[in-house]
């Protein structure tokens, strides 16, 4: 990365140009821009990849429902299942195990972070992926390798919607209704959805209106398309299709679309950050050669790299770990200098890679105008950063067109075409790759209520923001808990800090079973204590970004500031956890029998 070269524009009309930039994007509406799918909507949440298998409701108890059976309810499940806790359920409206991968099977979907870290319990399973950045039929492979490892398909409940989860007092239990019918009874239940579940539509006017084909690209219809994940979209080969957003779904799409299409318009608010990819196939050698341990070894290293841990080897070696350790260097060199000092080295880091960014662009785009357009200005990471070997020189084809709305977002949606300044985009399909919601009520994310002790509900209990200890356990919902990353430890590697919760769990649930315990709930002190802590702490500048560009990070532009997880960053709050364990005093915990 190299710290100085801001070779066609100085620091200063750099700053210029992104406030400019961030100024035509910001606008009143924050994350209320974006349509929900219910209504006239629901039917984009629709479950393309299953038939659902009649079969007769339920009514039974179970010791742990695991609500999600993405990577967060397949690995506390696993752990459990592990500790000899094995009378689990995994519950999902999906109609197999897999979370956002069981969703995401769009062509070109692939991990994004080294499969050998983020892939959970390789070695417990006994498999090493075949690629560096393995793609999502190998990502759902393995979701099922853990389910049939573990036994959790034995009791699973898949293709079920749950519309209530009441906690019984009397009983001690949770009573968990479904779409099936169901009314299943659990002593403890563990809440997985996933940061990036429920998928959203942009709020562009006439979107209604729309005739033609359409589909968010977390339920892709293949149906329509032909192919499958890997490529191969035949049936797109008279078919003129739209693809709304840039974000890190589309830049893995737009590859296969670009070969695909008979004409590809690609709608672009903003650029997005597109580095170096460089997959590879895995090295039987290397594979070969690993010592028991090694998983958990490589995914500290990874987090400990990214996130300031202190290490001297990096064992992944990829766009990540040599950017952020770069600047993690750069943050030590920094530590004697004044804040103004460091600040000023932070933002010439930041834009040296923007930079060296916007120049791929060039290196890859043939079309002048069509690079410039496709150029980031912003710092990094006030977006998500993409990482693609294809997704530029896709541009070159010509049945792709970049409809650049600078900015502003599509105009209108008619009948049978986008509208962007005034031009009339016709298109047969049209395809949103718009994300996810992101800062919307918790109980509108996962799709019901929960209902704790004394009726009190918990969309209520949060109020504006959640309330926790941990960001696990919630003051008046005894025997629940949440999987996340709010006000907890936030990673790069989301899979981390699910394996690192779901020890704590097994811990906390293995201790009240051997105890006799019926219930186990945080108190209130705690509770407060934690969440004060988290809300109360601001988040430094980071990294030079100063006021970024609206994304899902900053709540559309419109966020406070301050940070919602671990202050200390993961590997401190992973340290305490383990530390609160060995305590054994399960302090801030009520035990009760
Ligand atoms: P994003 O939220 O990142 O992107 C949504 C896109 O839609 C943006 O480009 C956005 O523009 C655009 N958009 C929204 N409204 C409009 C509008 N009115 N007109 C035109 N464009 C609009 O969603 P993604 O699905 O791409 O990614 C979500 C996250 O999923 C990623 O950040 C990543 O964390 C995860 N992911 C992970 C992968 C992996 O391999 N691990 C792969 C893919 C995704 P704007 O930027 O201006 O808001």
């Amino acid at each position: 990365m190299t710290e100085t070269d801001n070779s066609d524009l100085g620091a200063e009309s750099i700053r210029a140009k992104y406030r400019v930039e961030r100024e035509k994007r910001m606008r009143t509406d924050g994350i209320s821009q974006f349509v929900e799918l219910k209504g006239q909507y629901a039917h984009f949440l629709d479950d393309p990849y299953s038939e659902v298998t009649p079969r007769e409701p339920l009514a039974d108890d179970v010791t742990v429902a695991l609500i999600g059976a993405g990577l967060s309810g397949l690995t506390v499940g696993a752990r459990l299942v592990q500790a000899g806790i094995t009378d689990v359920r995994l519950i999902d409206k999906a109609g197999d195990v897999g979370g956002t991968w069981y969703w995401n099977r769009y062509p070109g979907a692939q991990c994004d972070i080294d499969s050998y870290v983020y892939l959970p319990l390789l070695e417990e399973t006994g498999y090493v992926p075949t690629e560096k950045y393995v793609h999502a039929p190998e990502i759902q492979a393995h979701c099922q390798r853990i389910a049939k490892h573990f036994g959790l398909y034995d009791n699973a409940c898949l293709s079920t919607e749950i519309t209530a989860v009441d906690w019984d007092a009397d009983a001690s239990r949770w009573i968990i209704c479904t779409n099936r019918g169901d009314a299943i009874r659990a002593q403890f239940i563990v809440i997985g959805n996933g940061p990036l579940h429920r998928p959203k539509l942009p709020g562009i006017p006439g979107i209604e209106n729309f005739k033609g084909h359409s589909f968010h690209t977390s339920r892709w219809d293949y149906d329509y398309t032909g192919g499958n994940v890997l490529g191969g979209q035949d049936k797109l080969r008279d078919k003129r299709v739209g693809l709304i957003g840039t974000g890190a779904t589309s830049v893995q799409i737009v590859p296969h679309l670009a070969k695909a299409c008979k004409e590809l318009c690609v709608f672009q608010r903003t650029a997005s950050t597109i580095d170096v990819r460089n997959n590879r196939p895995t090295d039987s050698e290397w594979a070969a050669s690993l010592e028991p341990g090694w998983q958990a070894r490589r995914i500290e290293n990874f987090t400990a790299m990214t996130h300031g841990g202190d290490v001297t080897e990096d064992l992944v070696d990829d766009a990540w770990t040599d950017l952020i350790a770069r600047i993690l260097e750069h943050m030590k060199a920094g530590a004697e200098m004044s804040p103004e000092e460091f600040g000023a080295l932070m933002e010439r880091m930041n834009m040296g890679k923007m930079n060296e960014l916007r120049t791929r662009v060039d290196e890859h785009v043939q079309d002048p105008a069509t690079a410039a357009a496709l150029k980031p200005w912003y710092a990094l990471f006030c977006k998500r950063p993409c990482f693609h070997d294809e997704f530029l020189q896709a541009f070159n084809e010509p049945a792709v067109k970049l409809v650049d709305t600078d900015g502003k977002g599509c105009e209108r949606i008619t009948e049978n075409a986008v509208v962007v300044d005034g031009v009339e985009y016709e298109v047969d399909c049209l395809i949103y790759a718009t994300g996810f919601e992101v800062g919307t009520a918790f109980t509108q994310r996962i799709g019901y209520e929960l209902i704790g002790r004394d009726g009190r509900k918990l969309s209520a209990h949060w109020g504006d923001d959640m309330r926790s200890l941990h960001g696990t356990h919630t003051r008046g919902f005894p025997n629940a808990f949440i999987v996340g990353a709010k006000q907890g430890g936030l990673t790069s590697n989301f899979t981390h800090l699910v394996d690192e919760a779901a020890m704590q769990l097994t811990y906390i649930i293995g201790r009240a079973l051997e105890e006799g315990v019926r219930e186990v709930e945080v108190t209130e002190e705690a509770e407060s204590a934690w969440t004060k802590m988290i809300q109360s702490t601001v988040a430094p500048p980071f990294l030079g970004q100063g006021e970024c560009t609206p994304s899902y990070f900053n709540g559309e532009g419109k966020s406070s500031g301050a940070i919602t997880v671990y202050p200390q960053g993961p590997l401190a709050f992973f340290k305490l956890l383990e530390d609160w364990r060995n305590a054994g005093d399960h302090e801030g915990l009520e035990f009760r029998q």
